[in-house]
């Protein structure tokens, strides 16, 4: 049978646009056998076009104005690879609103614009798809939207930027700080010169508000997203986490649950001390990873690349057969209507804690120190003492507790006489 074409427009051919197009040259004859579909390269935008482009396709094909792709009606389904927020969330709109299907690897656009547009391709009956847009290569939307759409996901973890868990690899397995081990990261390619986005966790708390739209159904923007970063780990942090059975991940971590009867959401990104035995704990260098756990379906664990150029494009292209393959069909893909939510505060978090603080070593000092757990209600469930001369090194992990008392023990024993320095605070992955 003649294989159907199909005519589509890229926008952004850098990283994972050019990547897209050699891998679409690669496989055309593949994708014809398994999907009766010839992709044709209609049009790609680019910003500067004297720049040479490693790509197989005629130099005419490229122009610089977006809009072309957005308004020619021969296009039917647009990849937009640009990346940012604008222009992309108005070409995007406008593409959809023309009636074409867009796939896009665009996570910033879709933490702070996602619902409206998933409605919008809704309304007009196209396809919008994101597979890249979280996790780079591992498959992870589609699983939420379709799989596991009739499962209650209860919580869903993930190591889903690849810099920092590089970074906290490197400094767990080659015992460096955590500037060298970034200078490292900068070095491969893993981080950018402003690491910014990565180390404070906000490309990972863009991720965690599309996963968790999807996982549980509902609004979340990255706003909504508790963050904290990975900038203030030491050393000393991870090298006591190892004694202590453990080994430290920036998590991104969402969580449905049912407050006074009425659903509740909490997604919070943070380092935290992950059992050597949980399977995240074996998530190394620039890996990701989700694990997702629902009620009948119990723990799933997706695994891969979750970043580069040529793993990203494989998941764009599956994205775009998909999107090509449904065309003129009366169904497409869908994540139907996402509900608005309350966000739990992180004040009413339960989880143990790992906690480091520096005593005057002198008699009386450990159960000084606590009491003040235990008038927080705050309880130990494990501590262990070093000497560091005058002073001595306490290391806390207490059983789950709510964050509010814990930051309340935190100031009261900053206030402590016999205590010299309140260390690192950092949450432990519970049940
Ligand atoms: P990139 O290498 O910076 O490429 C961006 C491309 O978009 C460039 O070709 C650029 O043109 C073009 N562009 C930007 N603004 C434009 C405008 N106003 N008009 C026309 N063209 C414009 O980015 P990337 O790494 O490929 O990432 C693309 C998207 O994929 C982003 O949303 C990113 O978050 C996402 N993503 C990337 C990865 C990854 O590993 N790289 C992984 C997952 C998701 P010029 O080449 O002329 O500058």
């Amino acid at each position: 049978m003649k294989p159907k074409s199909v005519r589509i427009g890229i926008i952004g051919c850098g990283n994972v646009g050019s990547s897209l197009i050699n891998l679409i040259a690669e496989r055309c004859q593949t994708i014809v056998r398994r999907s009766g579909l010839s992709l044709e390269v209609a049009s790609v935008a680019v910003r500067d076009l004297d720049l040479e482009r490693n790509v197989p396709i005629d130099s005419g094909l490229f122009t610089n104005n977006p809009e072309e792709i957005v308004t020619d009606p021969s296009i039917e389904v647009v990849v937009e690879v640009m990346g940012g927020v604008e222009p992309a969330f108005d070409l995007v709109t406008r593409a959809l609103q023309a009636g074409k299907s867009v796939v896009t690897a665009n996570k910033e656009l879709l933490a702070a614009h996602g619902a409206e547009l998933y409605a919008l391709a809704e309304e007009v009956g196209v396809d919008l798809l994101f597979e890249a847009a979280v996790a780079g290569a591992i498959p992870i939307m589609r699983p939420l939207r379709e799989s596991l759409v009739g499962e209650s996901i209860t919580r869903v973890t993930g190591i889903v930027n690849g810099t920092t868990n590089f970074i906290l690899t490197q400094m767990s397995e080659n015992k460096m700080s955590y500037s060298n081990a970034l200078v490292e990261a900068q070095r491969l390619g893993y981080a950018e010169a402003d690491p910014t986005a990565d180390v404070e966790g906000f490309d990972a708390a863009a991720k965690l508000a599309i996963i968790a739209s999807l996982a549980f159904g509902v609004k979340i923007t990255s706003a909504d997203v508790y963050r904290e970063g990975i900038t203030s780990i030491t050393a000393n942090d991870i090298e006591f986490a190892g004694r202590l059975g453990y080994c430290v991940k920036l998590l991104a971590i969402g969580e449905q649950e049912l407050i006074d009867e009425t659903p509740q959401v909490g997604v919070r990104v943070y380092p935290t001390m992950v059992p050597l035995d949980h399977p995240l704990a074996a998530v190394r260098d620039s890996f990701n990873a989700v694990f997702v756990e629902g009620d009948a379906a119990g723990q799933i664990m997706f695994y891969g690349r979750g970043a580069g150029g040529r793993p990203t494009s494989s998941a764009v292209l599956g994205d775009l057969i998909d999107a090509a393959s449904n065309l003129h069909k009366d169904h497409g893909a869908s994540i139907g209507d996402l509900e608005s939510i309350s966000v739990t505060s992180i004040d009413s978090l339960v989880v143990p804690y790992y906690l480091e603080v520096e005593v005057h070593d002198q008699p009386g000092a450990l159960a000084q120190v606590a009491a003040i757990f235990g008038e927080h209600k705050v309880s130990i469930r494990s501590m262990e003492q070093e000497g560091l001369g005058d002073e001595a090194r306490l290391i806390f992990i207490t059983h789950a507790a709510q964050e509010s008392n814990l930051q309340a023990t935190l100031l009261d024993l900053e206030g402590l006489g016999v205590v010299q320095k309140v260390g690192s605070m950092l949450r432990v992955l519970g049940d």
